[in-house]
């Protein structure tokens, strides 16, 4: 244990004010001290050292020019956190909220998450604290390519190939690789989740959501249960709490919530999907608008939140917690509100939605629960598939990668679940997954050497 403190207390020295990042380190390694016990080559090896510390940081200056003729400036991103596995392979965020911690923390979990996938991919995030609510389309396109006339350098299909998170969807991934485009002349697969149209794969915008209720279902199936007639709560309006929906209702739940940054929808009889698309992918609004159409919902305002959590995990009782919006969205009481209310089971759409307060009380209680970094590794791994389908020239059907994306989650849960049991403390998903991963990585880098 004092290796493990020792190291954090080196990182918050060095790294200073990165909150999120400590947070999402010191959540790994908390889980490792088994694996370094039973293996001092790691230490020999500095693995740790090296893990904690991206291999490259990319910061830049992103200047645009807005509707008014006035020039804004905003700080880009990326951190290209480990190539053990394959290029480097993460999302890209753009959200007022985005710093160098958020990034790192999201670039150092998805070393592991991509891991876990089986995949050869390393593990990069990056983006800009930019805010897209309430600019143009033109200011969209904009400021997408002066943000690519600094990152065409450093990324490529076989080097750096990011994908959208939260603010980055399809039409922000268009503007950026035509940008890509016009600066390298090269029509390579560069990015992914682009559209259908130019080289995107079937099934991509669905992946994550999916594959969170594919890893809850085999989370349940161990536990002789399903799906079926189980009311669920979920967190979020964007793409994962969409396809997240989507996939409970094609399996027999009944998901009754979804939120926004402006307050939460609960709906007793469930989530309407075409209004909340229409709202949502189309419109583009705020969520209190589904009421116009459903009177029978309700709509809690973000202002009457609890002071000490999220209004979503109060809500009427749900057997089952989707949280698909943003990082640290699920505290401490609102985990002992879920589990006193008789949830059984969380899997996690967003990257690092519960704290580590919340993820004690789901493991004390003993219930199920699906750490982010496992249970939405849908969306790179469908991502790589769009890398494969892209460099041999195919196109697969929608089943087809649907197929594969279920394989790849069954792998995944299997994989946690396995080590979980290997290290003497089965159902614990978080230890198993920090534990499957890290092992990959560790041990590519000891057989690439000192790089
Ligand atoms: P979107 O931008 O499509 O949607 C995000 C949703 O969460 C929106 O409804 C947004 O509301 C809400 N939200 C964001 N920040 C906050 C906040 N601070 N407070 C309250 N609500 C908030 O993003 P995604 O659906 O793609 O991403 C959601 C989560 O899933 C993120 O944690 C992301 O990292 C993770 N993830 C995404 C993957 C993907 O393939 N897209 C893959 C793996 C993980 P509003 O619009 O009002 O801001």
């Amino acid at each position: 244990m004092n290796y493990i403190h020792n190291t954090i207390t080196k990182l918050k020295e060095s790294s200073p004010a990165q909150v999120e990042f400590y947070q999402a380190v010191e959540e790994v390694l908390d889980s490792l001290q088994p694996i370094l016990d039973s293996n001092e080559q790691y230490q020999v090896h500095s693995i740790i050292e090296r893990m904690i510390e991206p291999e490259r940081q990319i910061m830049f200056r992103v200047t645009w020019v807005d509707d008014q003729g006035k020039v804004r400036v905003n700080k880009g991103y990326r951190v290209e956190f480990n190539s053990a596995l394959g290029p480097y392979k993460g999302g890209l965020r753009f959200h007022p909220s985005v710093n160098a911690s958020i990034i790192k923390f999201l670039g150092f979990e998805q070393v592991f998450k991509n891991a876990l996938t089986g995949l050869p991919i390393g593990g990069g995030k990056g983006g800009a604290n930019f805010d897209p609510k309430g600019k143009s389309d033109g200011e969209i396109m904009r400021f997408c390519q002066s943000f690519i006339n600094e990152l065409y350098r450093h990324i490529g299909p076989t080097r750096d190939v990011p994908a959208g998170d939260i603010g980055v969807g399809a039409r922000e991934i268009g503007y950026m690789f035509g940008q890509y485009k016009r600066l390298t002349g090269n029509f390579d697969g560069v990015f992914t989740g682009k559209s259908l149209l130019w080289g995107g794969s079937l099934a991509r915008k669905e992946a994550t959501g999916y594959g969170c209720v594919y890893f809850a279902q085999y989370m349940l199936e161990d536990r002789s249960d399903t799906l079926a007639g189980k009311r669920c709560l979920v967190s979020g309006a964007g793409n994962v709490a969409i396809y997240t929906i989507e996939k409970l209702y094609q399996l027999g739940a009944i998901p009754v919530s979804c939120s926004d940054s402006s307050g939460a929808i609960y709906h007793d009889s469930g989530i309407n999907l075409d209004t909340l698309k229409e709202l949502k992918e189309v419109r583009k609004v705020r969520l209190k608008e589904y009421l116009d159409v459903h009177s029978d919902a309700k709509f809690i305002p973000i202002e009457d939140y609890p002071a000490d959590g999220n209004a979503v995990w109060r809500l009427p009782t749900a057997q089952l917690a989707f949280p698909c919006a943003t990082q640290n969205e699920l505290s401490k009481a609102d985990a002992e509100v879920l589990v006193a209310n008789g949830c059984i089971g969380v899997s996690e759409g967003a990257n690092m939605p519960s704290t580590q307060e919340a993820v004690d009380v789901f493991l004390d209680a003993k219930i199920l629960y699906g750490p982010g970094k496992a249970a939405n590794a849908g969306g790179v791994a469908t991502s790589q598939l769009e890398m494969a389908q892209n460099a041999s020239m195919q196109r697969w059907s929608f089943e087809e990668v649907d197929e594969k994306l279920k394989v790849i989650m069954r792998n995944i849960y299997c994989s946690a679940s396995e080590t979980a049991a290997e290290f003497g403390q089965p159902n614990n998903l978080v230890l198993g997954a920090n534990i499957a991963g890290f092992r990959k990585v560790a041990d590519a880098m000891i057989e690439q050497g000192v790089v």
